[in-house]
């Protein structure tokens, strides 16, 4: 592996300084752990193709899907966004926004506009727990932050504080074959991402339930699959398929680098 690592954060609308500090964060306390290897960080916001290009992990952040889609085609970085995920299979997250694009179904979108990039088996529901002034904060336990430096942001074994802004949830797990995503198009007010049949082929595996918030579970008024179903109670909140991980909530706006650590360690995986 080379020394050198380029993380991105897609900088077209929405929470992307915040990211960047945060990764930024992630990546000083990975270089401060005994035996750390040396390297390079390039941590840097993405308009372009070509800075595109030159990163080796993404991050989509919160805002407003609808906008950063709608500029995303316009600068010509959606396809290469596509390709970025479904075809090259370089490490993605998404935060609440960036989980919208990345999902491979949405719904509650306007008739205009709305494009998604894809790579994530399901389908969320946007604006789930309703407007703005509905915004909320909740403590979530993330059993998968253990090594994720809590000592060093002194929040070891708490939960972390998440922030819920016109939140959408994942509703429904897909499966994985081609023909799930026809029927999904066929529903009202959804809107799908384009067709896998140019991605790599390669199997991404299953969708990975990372994390539910409680209590909040709603009961869906269609007779599909519900996130009861799919397991434990809880309204799903993260996921994770193959190198796509995607949070309905927005980590980069408490200032706990956890979530960052855990997941730029999973990159530096990747990259082995
Ligand atoms: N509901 C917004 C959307 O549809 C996402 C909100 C957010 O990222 N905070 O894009």
């Amino acid at each position: 592996m080379s020394n050198e690592i380029t993380i991105g954060v897609l900088a077209l609308q929405g929470a992307f300084s915040e990211h960047i500090q945060l990764l930024q964060q992630a990546a000083n306390y990975i270089d401060s752990e005994p035996n750390a290897a040396p390297r390079k960080w390039h941590i840097i916001e993405v308009r372009t193709v070509e800075q595109l290009q030159s990163c080796s992990a993404l991050v989509l952040p919160g805002g407003e899907s609808t906008t950063i889609s709608l500029v995303a085609a316009r600068s010509g970085l959606l396809e290469p966004l596509r390709d970025f995920v479904k075809v090259s299979r370089k490490p993605v997250w998404g935060t609440c926004a960036g989980l919208i694009l990345l999902a491979e179904s949405a719904n509650r979108t306007k008739q205009t506009g709305q494009e998604l990039i894809g790579g994530l088996d399901v389908r969320v529901n946007r604006n789930h727990f309703g407007r703005q002034v509905e915004s909320f904060e909740a403590a979530l336990d993330l059993p998968f932050l253990v090594d994720a430096g809590g000592e060093a942001f002194a929040t070891s074994n708490k939960p972390f504080r998440s922030v819920f802004i016109r939140a959408p949830v994942v509703e429904r797990v897909l499966a994985p074959q081609a023909g799930e995503q026809e029927e999904e198009a066929k529903l009202d007010d959804t809107v799908v991402a384009p067709s896998k049949a140019a991605s790599s082929g390669k199997s991404i595996g299953k969708v990975e339930i990372m994390a539910r918030l409680p209590g909040r579970a709603k009961a869906l008024n269609d007779n599909k699959t519900t996130a009861r179903e799919v397991g434990e109670e809880g309204d799903i909140v993260a996921v994770r398929q193959g190198n796509v991980f995607g949070t309905s909530f927005h980590p980069e706006l408490t200032g706990d680098a956890r979530i960052h650590v855990w997941w730029v360690k999973q990159v530096l995986q990747a990259l082995q």
